[in-house]
C-alpha cells in the first residue's frame, strides 16, 4: 500500500477539518489513469496494474484516516454559509520533496459536510472532470490534476439512476477562497491567520518579507487568478460554477462540473443549464473572478489593522487584478493572431475586438477559427488567382488558407473585410508565414474537450468500454499537435450535440 506521508493541511489542526473514513466503492474498475500525472508524483504506470492500488483509489483500506476540510462560500452571489468537502477526502501528500501534491478522492462517501448530498459522484461527471483537468493542464492552464478515475456498479440516484465513480485529484493545495471566508464568518481571525501563514509559507514565500504579508498575498492571488481567467477566455473555456468555494488560492482551475468549451462563439454562452440568469456566462467570467476576489479580500480584512486605510490598501491590492488580466489577455491574443511586432496597439486592439464581434455574430466555431487563422498568408495570392480564373471566377478565388476560415462565417463579405485588415497587419510582421503559423499552432489548440466528445466517451464507458476515455485523454495530451489520425476529433460538433445539456447534477 502506498504511504500517504505527512498531511500538510492536517498539520493545521482540528478546527480545519474532520477525520472521516471513506465509504469504499464495491467492485472498482480502473477506467483510466494519467501517465503524465502519475510521473509527476513518481508513480510508475505499472503501479496501476495492481488491484490493491485501484482498491485504494476506490476508498478501500486507507490509513491514516483521510480528512474532509471545512469551508464556506458565496454561491451564485449569495452567502451560502458553511459548505466543506461534502464528497472529497484528502489522503495526504505525494510526490517529490520539491513538488509535493495533496492527493484527494472525490466521490468516496459522506462527510460531515455532505449536507443533502450522498457523498458520491457519478461516472458521467467523473469522466468529464478527469479528462478536462488533464486537457487544461496540457493547454498550459493552471488546474488541479487528475490521477485516475475508478468506476463501480454502485447505483447513484440523480435525475436518473446512474453508477458511481471516484476521481483522484492532485493539487499542491486545495485551499479555496471559501476557506478564508469560513474563518472570517465565524469570527476566528486566529484561524484565518494560521491558514494564511500556512499557504504563504508553502506557496507564496515572497509575501513573508513584504511590508504587509496580507496585502502581498491578496495581490499575489489576484495576479494568479487573473492569469488563469485570461487563459480560460483565450481558449474558450466556460467554468459554469464560479462560486467562491470553487476558487483556488493558487489560481488553479478547480471543480469541473457543468463546464464547457465554446463551439460556435456566443459571448454570452451559459454552459450551466442551472444558471438561468447567466451569472457565470462566458464573458462575465473575468468580472465574476474580480467579484470573488473581493470576497477573499473582505475575509482577510480582520488580519489587517482596523480602519479606512486598510480597506483602501486591500482595494488597491485587489485592483492588481485588472492590469494583470489585461496584460495576460493581450499577450494571449497577440500570440493567437501571430502578432509578434508592436506597431499600433490601438489598431491591434480593434482587430481583436472586430474578430470577436464577427465570430459572435456568425457563431463561428471558437477553436477552429483560431486554429485555422494560421493558414492565412500575408500576401493573399487572391489577386493572382483571380487573374488566372478570369473575371467571372474572381469572387470565389480565395487562397485556400483563408477559405477554410471563411467557411466558418455566414457573412463572407464581413469576414473578407476583416481578413484584408489582418493581412495588411501581417505584412508588418518580421516572421515569414511558415514560422508564424508554427508559433500560432502552439497557442491555438486543434483539440479541446468538446461536450459531444466527452459524451461519446461517457456512453461507451457506461456500457463498460473505457477505450474512448483513454483515447480522448491521449489526444487531449497533445492539443496543439496535428494528429491527422484523429482529425475527426477536431471537427465541428454533430447536430445531435446541440441538444446536450449540462447541469450542476454530478
Ligand atoms: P459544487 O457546486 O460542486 O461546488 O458543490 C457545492 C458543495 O456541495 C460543496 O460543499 C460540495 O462538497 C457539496 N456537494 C456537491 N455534490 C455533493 C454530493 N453528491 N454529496 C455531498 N456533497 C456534495
Ligand atoms: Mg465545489
Ligand atoms: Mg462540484
Amino acid at each position: 500500500a502506498p504511504a500517504w506521508p505527512s498531511n500538510g493541511f492536517a498539520s493545521l489542526g482540528r478546527d480545519f477539518f474532520t477525520e472521516v473514513p471513506t465509504q469504499a466503492l464495491p467492485e472498482p474498475r480502473l477506467v483510466a489513469f494519467s501517465r503524465d500525472a502519475a510521473t509527476e508524483i513518481g508513480w510508475s504506470p505499472e503501479s496501476f496494474d495492481d488491484p490493491a492500488l485501484i482498491a485504494h483509489l476506490a476508498g478501500h483500506s486507507l490509513t491514516p484516516a483521510p480528512i474532509a476540510t471545512v469551508y464556506s462560500g458565496h454561491q451564485f452571489g449569495v452567502w451560502a454559509g458553511q459548505l466543506g468537502d461534502g464528497r472529497a477526502h484528502l489522503l495526504g501528500e505525494v510526490g517529490a520533496a520539491h513538488q509535493r501534491y495533496e492527493i484527494q478522492l472525490k466521490g468516496a462517501g459522506l462527510t460531515p459536510y455532505s449536507r443533502m448530498g450522498d457523498g458520491r459522484a457519478v461516472l458521467r461527471s467523473s469522466i468529464r472532470e478527469f479528462l478536462c483537468a488533464e486537457a487544461m493542464h496540457h493547454l498550459g492552464i493552471a488546474t488541479t490534476r487528475s490521477l485516475a478515475v475508478v468506476a463501480s456498479p454502485l447505483p447513484v440516484r440523480r435525475e436518473t439512476v446512474e453508477t458511481a465513480a471516484v476521481v483522484t485529484r492532485l493539487a499542491p493545495s486545495f485551499v479555496r477562497f471559501g476557506h478564508f471566508e469560513h474563518f472570517s464568518s465565524t469570527g476566528r481571525a486566529d484561524l484565518s491567520r494560521r491558514l494564511l501563514d500556512h499557504v504563504i509559507d508553502r506557496f507564496y514565500p515572497h509575501c513573508r518579507d513584504a511590508a504587509d504579508p496580507v496585502l502581498a498575498f491578496i495581490e499575489a492571488v489576484a495576479q494568479a487568478t487573473a492569469v488563469t481567467i485570461a487563459r480560460w477566455q483565450a481558449v474558450g473555456f466556460c467554468h459554469g460554477v464560479m462560486n467562491t468555494d470553487n476558487m483556488s488560492i493558487l489560481g488553479l482551475t478547480i471543480d469541473y462540473g457543468p463546464f464547457g468549451f465554446l463551439d460556435g462563439f456566443d459571448a454570452n454562452h451559459i454552459c450551466n443549464h442551472t444558471d438561468q440568469a447567466g451569472r457565470y456566462a462566458f464573458q462575465r467570467q473575468p468580472q465574476v473572478a474580480f467579484w470573488n476576489l473581493y470576497r477573499l479580500g473582505h475575509a482577510l480584512l480582520p488580519l489587517l489593522p482596523q480602519g479606512e486605510a486598510s480597506i483602501e490598501a486591500a482595494r488597491a491590492a485587489l485592483d492588481r487584478y485588472k492590469p494583470a488580466y489585461a496584460t495576460e489577455m493581450e499577450a494571449q491574443l497577440r500570440a493567437k493572431l501571430g502578432l509578434a511586432e508592436r506597431v499600433d496597439d490601438e489598431a491591434d486592439g480593434a482587430l481583436f475586438d472586430d474578430l470577436f464581434e464577427l465570430m459572435h455574430a456568425n457563431r463561428a466555431d471558437y477553436t477552429l477559427t483560431f486554429r485555422l487563422l494560421s493558414g492565412i498568408r500575408r500576401d493573399s495570392g487572391a489577386a493572382g488567382a483571380a487573374d488566372a480564373a478570369g473575371a467571372t471566377g474572381a469572387a470565389d478565388a480565395v487562397e485556400p488558407g483563408a477559405q477554410a476560415v471563411r467557411d466558418l462565417f455566414a457573412d463572407r463579405a464581413g469576414f473578407d473585410r476583416w481578413c484584408d485588415r489582418y493581412r495588411a497587419r501581417l505584412a508588418l510582421e518580421k516572421r515569414d508565414d511558415a514560422s508564424r503559423a508554427l508559433a500560432m499552432n502552439r497557442v491555438n489548440p486543434k483539440y479541446v474537450l468538446r461536450n459531444h466528445l466527452a459524451e461519446l466517451a461517457i456512453r461507451q464507458a457506461q456500457a463498460g468500454d473505457d477505450g474512448e476515455v483513454r483515447r480522448l485523454l491521449h489526444i487531449l495530451e497533445r492539443p496543439f499537435d496535428e494528429q491527422p489520425e484523429f482529425a475527426a476529433y477536431a471537427g465541428l460538433p454533430p447536430d445531435w450535440a446541440s441538444g446536450l445539456e449540462v447541469s450542476c447534477s454530478s
